[in-house]
């Protein structure tokens, strides 16, 4: 029987199959996917999760494809005018022991893989969907739809559940939980650098702020794209959470020139020189109220799975590589039964990400805000600059 079992393939199951191996526990991964294929898109990545790569060996490899953005500016999306401006690059190395990253997904999912084979302790097993699961007083038996669509069976000691926002696993535990709609839309383009005029090839992470939307972008894929997301808010909820699952050409189209409408020309520009763009309907579940929204019995939750939250504090992937160090960390009390070791996991995580949940839902208010607020923010800003903008409860952790 087989210690632990992963549910989904993400940075959230590679990271915990990654930490749990290392910490010499046997593990499978079970992905639905036939093959892995993660979304062509950029991902910051915190100190706090970079401390943690760096602890499993991960960055090395990763070095050449990264990128270190020497600071984040903020500016004003109708006028341009620079509101605040946060030094990153070494800055962050001397605060909090390891740089902030920019990533191509595909890049980190690949080196997280590579980490997980060199290992040998996790065994991978593509195109197995969950079905259903019980447990008793020994074990938990999972069921499976396999390659050729049978159904296989497995027992294991615990399940963790890494499978993401439409989690199965979450919905079979806990049904009573739903996602909630935010009615906003991130469109997300990759530019080549070297095209772009020159006031766009800087070292800097961009954030433009607006009215009811917000635009971010930073170099991937160690400089040589750009990666430029807009974050706007529309009228047409979305059913689902997914890439290009509701928005045809035409919509991301109208949507885009509708947000951008007052917003300066060189941002406008710059959108515009895009014409592929993928969408992304943003939802988030309600912040975790106690440590049995995230474990329960002999299974447990890690990553969009447990705390789905809105992308405004960029620290979805970051929250999942935390809960992954953290199981492993857990797992090993062989003093404690199953249950008490995931319930001991799920102590340890779910005020932190509750408030990351929380304060993501703020940002996407002050984010967007208008009128007074917005006055407000830009004024704090301006007088406060990277005190107000840098989070040492988030990124020291
Ligand atoms: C626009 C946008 C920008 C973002 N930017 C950032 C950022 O800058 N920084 C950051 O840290 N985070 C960011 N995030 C959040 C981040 O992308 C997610 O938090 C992270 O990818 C979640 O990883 P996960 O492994 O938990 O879930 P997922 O990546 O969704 O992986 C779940 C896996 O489970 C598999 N699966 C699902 N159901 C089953 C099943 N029944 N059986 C087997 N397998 C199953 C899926 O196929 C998938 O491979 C952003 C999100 C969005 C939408």
């Amino acid at each position: 029987m087989q210690d632990i079992l992963l549910v989904g393939g993400g940075i959230g199951g590679l990271a915990t199959a990654l930490a749990l191996g290392q910490a010499g526990v046997a593990n499978q991964l079970f992905e639905q996917s036939a093959v892995f294929d993660e979304v062509g898109a950029g991902i910051g990545l915190g100190p706090n999760a970079v401390r943690r790569l760096q602890a499993w060996g991960v960055w090395p490899g990763l070095q050449d494809k990264a990128f270190v953005p020497s600071q984040l500016v903020v500016r004003d999306a109708q006028n341009g005018a620079q509101l605040g401006c946060l030094p990153m690059g070494q800055a962050f190395v001397q605060r909090y022991g390891a740089p902030y990253l920019t990533l191509h997904r595909a890049d980190l999912h690949q080196h997280l893989r590579d980490a997980v084979h060199a290992h040998g302790n996790t065994s991978l097993k593509l195109g197995h969907c969950l079905q259903h699961f019980h447990s008793d007083a020994a074990s938990i038996t999972s069921q499976w739809q396999g390659p050729e669509q049978q159904v296989v069976e497995y027992t294991s000691l615990a399940l963790s559940g890494a499978d993401g926002i439409n989690s199965k696993v979450r919905e079979l535990a806990w049904p009573s939980s739903k996602l909630q709609a935010s009615g906003h839309w991130a469109y997300r383009a990759l530019l080549p650098r070297h095209d772009l005029p020159a006031a766009w090839r800087g070292d800097a992470m961009g954030l433009w702020l607006g009215h009811r939307l917000h635009v971010v972008h930073y170099p991937v894929r160690g400089g040589e794209w750009l990666n430029l997301v807009v974050l706007v808010e529309s009228s047409d909820v979305a059913q689902t959470p997914g890439w290009d699952s509701q928005r045809t050409p035409a919509q991301t189209a109208q949507d885009l020139n509708h947000a951008l409408a007052g917003c300066c020309s060189p941002l406008q520009e710059l959108v515009r020189s895009s014409e592929a763009w993928r969408a992304w309907a943003l939802f988030d579940r309600h912040p975790l109220r106690s440590a049995k929204d995230m474990a329960q019995g002999r299974v447990a939750l890690v990553g969009d799975a447990a705390h789905a939250m809105l992308p405004y504090l960029a620290q979805g992937a970051g929250m999942a590589i935390e809960d992954a160090q953290m199981l492993a960390q857990c797992w090993q009390r062989h003093d404690l039964p199953v249950a008490e070791r995931l319930q001991a996991y799920a102590q340890s995580r779910w005020q932190r990400v509750a408030k990351v949940q929380a304060r993501a839902r703020r940002n996407a208010q002050l984010f967007h805000a208008t009128g007074a607020l917005a006055q407000c923010r830009n004024w704090g800003m301006r007088w406060g600059g990277a005190w107000v903008m840098d989070m040492p409860w988030l990124y020291g952790h």
